[in-house]
């Protein structure tokens, strides 16, 4: 579904990826793991668009390939690049934004919109679908993940990890090929944790695609297929995890794992 090479990013003398791989196919859950200033939530936000790398190619199934180096020269320095080249980065940017769709560490809602209101805003807005089929398939959404009752309601009228789940229902409201999850229960108090998880295991079981940054390593051991241990901007270690986390090769990730575990 979708293969990324060499992916290169700097904020500045920061260089925050240093040449990452990733293949995902559909049904893969994959976790990326790692200390904090890995560059594991950059690797996320390249995958759809929200940072733009600055080398390295991406190419979704059925989507434009995109190589970020070639696009950046294209585009040339300054405002005053070329015009055409700068346009079809956009595109670019938006063809990848289209097919995935982010679930937050902090939720990200609307605060003056219920949750209803919430989880059709993008259907409707922006890939243009009728208020009514939206709202029926809304409605669904959050019978699965036991909110029916919070349909009205505000998000500041419910708990952190019910705000979580209807993040979690507005990215599934857009149908996309790929859930891209950015430490979705970082923020949440710990009894709040696991009934996101729970959600995230059922998605997963159901063959949903997804990408998820997480410090929930017991989470990453039991549910994704596709491990990656990220430090300094590179993937040290790639496996299944079983590999990762019982027979890990490499020192820096035994050095992490016994950190953390
Ligand atoms: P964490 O687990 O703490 O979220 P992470 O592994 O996800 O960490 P990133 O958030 O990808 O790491 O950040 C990697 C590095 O990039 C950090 O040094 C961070 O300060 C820097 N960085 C990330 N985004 C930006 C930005 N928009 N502007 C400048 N620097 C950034």
């Amino acid at each position: 579904l979708l293969t990324a090479r060499g992916i290169e990013k700097s904020f500045g003398a920061n260089h925050v990826l240093r040449g990452v791989d990733l293949d995902v196919r559909r049904g893969d859950v994959v976790a990326l793991i790692g200390a904090s200033g890995s560059g594991k939530t950059t690797v996320l936000r390249s995958l759809n668009g929200l940072e733009t790398p600055d080398a390295g190619v991406l190419e979704l199934a059925g989507g434009p390939v995109v190589d970020f180096g070639a696009q950046a020269a294209a585009a040339g320095p300054g405002w005053f690049g070329n015009r055409t080249a700068r346009a079809a980065a956009k595109a670019n940017r938006a063809a990848l934004r289209d097919r995935s769709a982010m679930v937050f560490q902090h939720h990200n809602l609307f605060p003056h919109r219920t949750v209803l209101e919430n989880v059709i805003e993008g259907p409707c807005q922006v890939q243009g679908v009728p208020r009514a089929t939206a709202t029926g398939r809304a409605e669904e959404l959050l019978a699965r993940v036991g909110l029916t009752e919070k349909r009205d309601a505000y998000p500041h009228q419910l708990s952190g990890g019910q705000q979580q789940r209807v993040g979690i229902v507005r990215a599934l409201a857009l149908q996309p090929d790929l859930l891209l999850f950015d430490e979705p229960t970082s923020a949440l108090d710990p009894e709040l944790v696991g009934e996101v998880l729970t959600v995230m295991k059922e998605l997963a079981d159901e063959g949903w695609t997804m990408v998820v940054v997480t410090h929930e390593l017991s989470f990453a051991r039991q549910v994704a297929n596709q491990v990656l241990f990220l430090d300094g901007g590179v993937v040290v270690e790639h496996g299944t995890p079983e590999q990762i986390f019982t027979a890990p090769a490499e020192e820096r990730t035994r050095r992490f794992l016994d950190r953390i575990l």
